[in-house]
């Protein structure tokens, strides 16, 4: 695999490490990235796992500097792009609009309802009108792959659902949640958004893993979610979830063979993408 001194070492999969997943790989080479958009949250961790070079980056930064509505998550795309990444898993602790999905359940949705508002969420902000197409948000094979790896891992996750993500940083009040309940929807989460369609835009398949840490406020009878909770019940599940994690990345398929990276065909793109 090529490197460059000015890109750094190469990788195929990146990892985004949500709140409490704050390290991955061992071994690692500590690459700072600059884009157009910033610096990512934190310099990209680069190493190898089962075969396959893996690209790690904590999206609130490794100290959770970044509240959710402040993460530079342009420049971490763009970061995970310029280093050669074309597959991207994202765990993420999640809330319950489903009693039945208790803390500890793992999701895999596949939709998403936006409800944040005054996030910077395209590339494609001047120069050229860009609409990519994001009926299905995540990529098929990923999906797949880690429905199946958690299957075969004896955590038999809930395939499908519809993330709602909100702006934050609160959590909802019991009557938006039990509004986003009545829709349908399943979990709801802070940062999804705009994270998946930025990794459309550039044409990168793009995974949820969504671990459930608590039942949202109008799910629940008692006092309502807290953080305290969110990060007990995440650090309860954290070496789970990096296992899968891990699992996944061996099983990603090396040749792409989904719709993503056709996501820019056609189009004309008044941007260079690295
Ligand atoms: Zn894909």
């Amino acid at each position: 695999m090529s490197t460059s001194p000015s890109a750094g070492p190469a990788a195929e999969i990146g990892v985004i490490g949500g709140s409490g997943f704050y390290s991955f790989l061992d071994d690692v080479e500590e690459v700072r990235v600059e884009t157009p958009y910033g610096p990512p949250s934190d310099p990209i961790a680069v190493g190898e796992l089962a075969g396959r070079r893996v690209a790690f980056v904590p999206r609130h930064g490794r100290d959770h500097r970044y509240p959710p509505h402040k993460i530079p998550y342009r420049a971490n795309l763009w970061a995970l792009r310029s280093l050669g990444v074309r597959q991207v898993l994202a765990p993420s602790a999640v809330g319950s609009l489903a009693p039945h999905l208790g803390p500890g359940t793992l999701a895999v949705p596949d939709q998403l309802a936006d409800r944040t508002h005054g996030r910077a969420q395209t590339y494609y902000d001047e120069g050229a009108a860009v609409h990519v197409s994001f009926s299905d948000p995540y990529c098929p094979a990923g999906r797949r792959t880690a429905v199946g790896s958690a299957r075969t891992a004896g955590w038999d996750p809930v395939d499908g659902g519809t993330l709602v993500v909100i702006e934050g940083p609160r959590f909802s009040t019991r009557a938006e949640s039990r509004w986003f309940a009545s829709q349908g929807w399943t979990l709801v989460g802070m940062t999804g958004h705009p994270e998946a369609v930025l990794a459309r835009e550039l044409a990168l398949c793009y995974t949820p893993l969504c671990l459930v840490t608590d039942l949202d406020a109008g799910i629940e009878e008692g006092e309502g979610v807290t953080m305290d909770e969110v990060l007990r019940v995440f650090g309860e599940n954290i070496g789970r979830l990096r296992a899968l994690a891990a699992d996944v990345i061996a099983t990603l398929p090396a040749e792409r063979t989904c719709p993503c990276p056709r996501a820019l065909d056609g189009m004309e793109i008044p941007l260079e993408l690295p």
